[in-house]
């Protein structure tokens, strides 16, 4: 036990250095800055990460675990269902790793991200007009044919255990001398770096964090159960997943944003601050102020600029006017 734990240890500390020269694409996950955005918001730029968005850890971590618990084997083919950014991920991890890739995707998202996924040489499955959750039972039922493997992101605890260990560590870690993060506030997609990161500000930081989930305005799942369109993609995939509903208790409140502010903020954000982001990190940002305002006990708010603008051009950078 004591030494698997002192393994485990290992593992997470190798994961907050970038091995110099790095070997792999995959070694240079990770270890993304925090920003300090003034006025007691701390954003973790999980954009820098390679494939540009917040689930290539996730995606990095569940693929390693599955190989290790022999789950996935060389030659087998890895499927999921995403309304983009795990599908970017895994597609460039099975290109790093020598495996194939099905991405199981809704048809009526941002064009860019199916084409990087096509970039890193996965074939893309389209189903229903944005339903993630269709896309999520065709991914888990090809995951079972022999040779496949379906790293199920919606539903697998390995997400939210990643999101502690890893991603969770290493904010703790970045944080500076004196201060406190009393509140979280993050965008809903599968819950898992919400709940993850949250599990480990309690446990280490603050056992009295306020956890903020953050969803659309139009599409209020969470707690309300109303599905509605909405531009916040990556986050609202129009179905409660498994691990926000496990972990409910966990969840202080929930936040509304409306689409076009999450939109004008990310514009707003690349254009004064240099930060170019998609709408759930405007989205984001402008939850973390809002929190602050409605309870002014609350000094510093910990959120995540989720992935890049670039992903987006087609949909919300191509007439701003700019
Ligand atoms: N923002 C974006 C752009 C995303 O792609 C995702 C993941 N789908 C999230 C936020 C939410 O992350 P999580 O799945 O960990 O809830």
């Amino acid at each position: 036990m004591q030494q698997a734990q002192a393994k485990n240890n290992k593992t997470m500390t190798d994961h907050m250095t970038t091995p110099c020269p790095a070997k792999s694409i995959l070694d240079c996950i990770g270890n993304t800055p925090l920003l300090d955005l003034g006025d007691g918001i701390y954003a973790k730029a999980e954009y820098f990460n390679p494939s540009g968005s917040i689930k290539a850890r996730m995606a990095k971590f569940m693929i390693e675990k599955a190989e290790a618990e022999g789950l996935l084997k060389p030659g087998d083919t890895i499927v999921e269902a995403t309304s983009g950014n795990t599908g970017n991920a895994l597609s460039m991890i099975a290109a790093a790793k020598g495996y194939k890739m099905i991405v199981v995707m809704p048809d009526g998202y941002s064009n860019e991200r199916v084409r990087i996924s096509r970039g890193f040489g996965a074939e893309i499955k389209l189903v229903g007009h944005f339903q993630v959750n269709e896309a999520r039972a065709e991914a888990i039922r090809l995951g079972q044919q022999p040779g496949f493997y379906c790293p199920a992101q919606f539903d697998n605890e390995w997400n939210v255990e990643e999101n502690r260990e890893w991603l969770g560590r290493e904010v703790i870690a970045q944080i500076p001398a004196g201060v406190k993060i009393d509140a979280i506030v993050q965008g809903v997609g599968t819950g898992g770096t919400l709940i993850g990161v949250a599990q480990a500000l309690r446990q280490w930081h603050n056992p009295d964090i306020k956890v903020f989930a953050m969803e659309p305005s139009e599409s209020q799942t969470l707690e309300c159960c109303i599905v509605a369109d909405h531009k916040i993609e990556g986050i609202s995939d129009g179905f409660v997943p498994t691990i926000y509903d496990r972990h409910r208790d966990e969840i202080t409140e929930v936040i509304c944003v409306d689409s076009q502010i999450a939109i004008d903020e990310a514009h707003r954000m690349a254009r004064e601050m240099g930060q170019f982001v998609g709408p759930s990190s405007g989205a984001n940002y402008w939850a973390a102020r809002e929190i602050k305002r409605r309870d002014p006990s609350i000094k510093n708010v910990l959120t995540f600029l989720c992935d890049r603008g670039e992903k987006y051009l087609s949909l919300m950078y191509q007439d701003t006017g700019a």
